[in-house]
């Protein structure tokens, strides 16, 4: 897998929020920044960057190592990007979606023409589970109407193609084999 930067922006938003995106530019061909300097270089108040970087360290894809400041006598941390993780999680993250999503298609294959959905859109229940409620809506006891899922098959079908896809580099040599 070719990791671009969109891929890597893409996957640290999804962990952990857009704000980690600019601390993650800024350490990403560094090593060992100074907790101090992330803040500073990114605007943000210290609690907020260690709360953002601790998150990325959960997924392990900022590494620190701690030190004790000779001067001031308190540990600082100093962070490292970690490339290799951000490959492996991003892939782990691509066949979990593959895999829920390919169950749901099998259960929206399976009632094909047959979910029901309320007319104020709070509820879309499966047949069974329509008849358990006499085809009344459980949040507002409006009528469920029946609803052609044609339309969500299609889009859960993209969205597996699109994600199978993700790395194009992969799936050119899959043609060519
Ligand atoms: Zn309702």
């Amino acid at each position: 897998m070719v990791l671009t930067n969109k891929k890597i922006y893409g996957l640290i938003n999804e962990i952990a929020g857009g704000r980690a995106v600019p601390i993650i530019e800024y350490i990403k061909n560094r090593k060992n920044v100074s907790e101090f300097i992330i803040a500073d270089k990114v605007k943000m108040d210290m609690q907020t960057t260690r709360n953002i970087l601790y998150t990325l360290n959960s997924y392990n894809v900022a590494t620190y190592i701690r030190r004790k400041d000779r001067k001031k006598g308190w540990y600082i941390s100093y962070w490292t990007f970690n490339r290799k993780r951000v490959k492996e999680l991003t892939e782990k993250l691509r066949k979990e979606k593959i895999t829920r999503l390919t169950e749901r298609l099998k259960k929206e294959e399976a009632n094909k023409g047959n979910f029901f959905i309320c007319s104020q859109a709070c509820a879309r229940l499966d047949f069974e589970h329509a008849t358990e409620f006499e085809f009344k809506c459980p949040e507002c006891g409006n009528l469920l109407n029946q609803q052609d899922n044609t339309k969500t098959i299609d889009n859960i079908r993209g969205k597996i193609k699109e994600l199978e896809n993700f790395d194009s580099e992969k799936a050119s040599k899959k043609k060519k084999q």
